[in-house]
């Protein structure tokens, strides 16, 4: 965007951005610490922000676990913790511009309305798949408890040829440009603002966040590149300048399955009481000696 400054220009900050909605487990320890050994080695900042939009699933006793952690990890970060949860009324106010461009509607339906909808399942793209139904209704319909939804093919127009984002991260490293179709067909017009409780989705809330608290380097695990599309449409919408992305390998297990919050075999916990050191678990996540 015109007027604000390139991230290359503004040093580098990165953050690390849990949810705590469950134990830390090895694929976390390594986005943290690789986010972290990357800002100090760039004389940067790092910082930390906890991702607790999901108010139900959130608990007060993970993120104390995760400040131990990372403390334990030997990890240092810049300022004090960020806690999401502390935001959200200002979160929703920031939907505001959105509105006002004729970009948002509000949506009443459930997910059985969305899937009985769908004709065949939607292999490949980030959302369930929305096929469009409440679309067109005018905010002035929304009822209490509707989600909203962007009308992506009414902000794809606004966008300018070649928005896009640079990414490092070895997977997709290089240039993306936004392709309108593949938007339209893989994200479709995603929740905004969520049904029944009035609280933004968090990859909104993370991209306000990384405007917000000058982030120049996303910083996170490749099963997030899909996002970043729609997280760069907003910034756009918005007026927020979009980063560098960095999406890293994910840490799997033997199966070579993907690690979730429910592999309490993998928490960082469960190595501690086992007896691991800091330097067991770099070891175990392969970045003792280098970063990738
Ligand atoms: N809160 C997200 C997670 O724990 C990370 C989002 C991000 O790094 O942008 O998966």
């Amino acid at each position: 965007m015109a007027g604000l400054t390139p991230p290359a220009q503004r040093g580098f900050v990165t953050r690390f951005a849990p949810s705590p909605t469950g134990p830390l487990h090895l694929g976390h320890a390594y986005s943290a610490i690789l986010a972290h050994d990357m800002a100090r080695a760039a004389s940067g900042q790092f910082l930390l922000r906890m991702e607790d939009t999901d108010t139900e699933r959130s608990k007060y006793a993970y993120e104390t676990q995760i400040l131990d952690d990372l403390a334990w990890l030997g990890l240092t970060w810049d300022g004090p913790v960020q806690r999401q949860s502390d935001h959200l009324a200002q979160y929703t106010a920031r939907l505001k511009p959105l509105a006002e461009q004729g970009l948002l509607y509000p949506c009443s339906c459930t997910r059985s309305d969305i899937r009985a909808a769908l004709s065949a399942p939607q292999e490949g793209t980030v959302h369930p798949f929305y096929p469009g139904t409440c679309r067109g209704r005018p905010m002035s319909a929304r009822q209490p408890g509707d989600a909203l939804r962007i009308d992506l093919a009414a902000a794809l127009v606004q966008l300018p040829p070649g928005l896009g984002f640079t990414e490092t991260g070895t997977a997709h490293a290089g240039q993306h440009i936004l392709n309108p179709t593949d938007a339209i067909t893989r994200i479709g017009d995603v929740v905004l603002s969520r049904k029944g409780e009035d609280i933004v989705a968090y990859f909104l809330a993370s991209a306000l966040d990384d405007a917000d608290h000058g982030v120049t380097h996303v910083i996170r695990g490749e099963d997030l590149f899909d996002f970043t599309a729609v997280q760069v449409i907003l910034q756009h919408l918005l007026g927020l300048p979009t980063p560098i992305y960095h999406h890293h390998r994910l840490i799997r297990d033997d199966q070579g399955k993907r690690l979730a919050k429910r592999d309490d075999a993998r928490a960082l916990s469960k190595y501690r009481a086992d007896g691991a050191t800091p330097q067991d678990i770099r070891a175990l996540v392969g970045l003792s000696l280098h970063l990738d």
